[in-house]
């Protein structure tokens, strides 16, 4: 059995009082049943420490949205493993495409990241997705098959969770068909060697299309961006 895995991606939000808030309506919130997937919350590197000590163990993991390709060196302004494993981050996003597009990551960089947490015993969260003018040219299968082959090189399969998010899905209100996203989840997997990896589907997911998503045999789970603010959305989302 494969593990699920509700992630939220808090991007650059919140202040460490309302990220207390958050965690405290989230907790009042969350069902008793028996938990589906294992919940990561992945804040900016400023809340890790607070957010670390009002976790108390649990099904709450945490996570960063960013790791540094080097142990420590002269890279001002950056963070390394070390430093994520000392405010105990236990998952980490690679390859995001805000990171991809605003940050000029490339698929080389992304590797080499994905590697620099696996060294830190820090899970990569690797995301992979594709624009909508690839989408729409029909590339979809080719940019995903690249990313993939690029990011993995030299990669423990054993210690990665994979998030499939199309681009032109991310923040914009527009999922991507649930059919569609299983599909192109299945040609992930047909991709790794290892085929017990975690793989999410991220993009637009809400309290609403949840349930929808989580019904698909190849989707693992979900990586959320806006609705993972609100610990009210959130937690119906991990209440599915
Ligand atoms: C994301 O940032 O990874 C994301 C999927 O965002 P949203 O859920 O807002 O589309």
């Amino acid at each position: 059995m494969r593990k699920k895995i509700i992630a939220g991606n808090w991007k650059m939000h919140k202040t460490q009082a309302e990220a207390l808030e958050f965690l405290s309506v989230l907790k009042l919130n969350l069902a008793n049943t028996t938990e589906k997937a294992d919940i990561v919350l992945c804040v900016p590197f400023t809340l890790l420490s607070l957010l670390s000590k009002s976790l108390h163990g649990g099904n709450i993991h945490l996570g960063a949205q960013n790791i540094h390709w080097a142990n420590e060196g002269a890279f001002t302004g950056e963070i390394s493993g070390s430093m994520l494993v000392d405010l105990n981050a236990n998952y980490v996003i690679v390859g995001h495409s805000e990171r991809r597009q605003y940050f000029g990551e490339t698929d080389k960089i992304v590797n080499e990241k994905v590697i620099a947490a696996q060294y830190h015993k820090i899970k990569p969260i690797l995301c992979v997705g594709e624009t909508k003018k690839q989408r729409d040219a029909g590339e979809v299968e080719k940019v995903i098959v690249k990313q993939l082959e690029q990011s993995l090189v030299n990669v423990d399969q054993g210690n990665l969770v994979i998030a499939y998010e199309p681009i032109w899905a991310i923040g914009t209100g527009e999922t991507c068909n649930v059919l569609e996203a299983n599909r192109i989840i299945g040609i992930i997997r047909e991709q790794v060697t290892n085929k017990g990896i975690t793989i999410q589907y991220g993009g637009s997911v809400t309290p609403k299309n949840i349930s929808e998503i989580m019904t698909q045999p190849n989707i693992d789970g979900v990586l959320v961006g806006g609705a993972s603010l609100n610990p009210l959305s959130f937690s119906e989302i991990i209440n599915y």
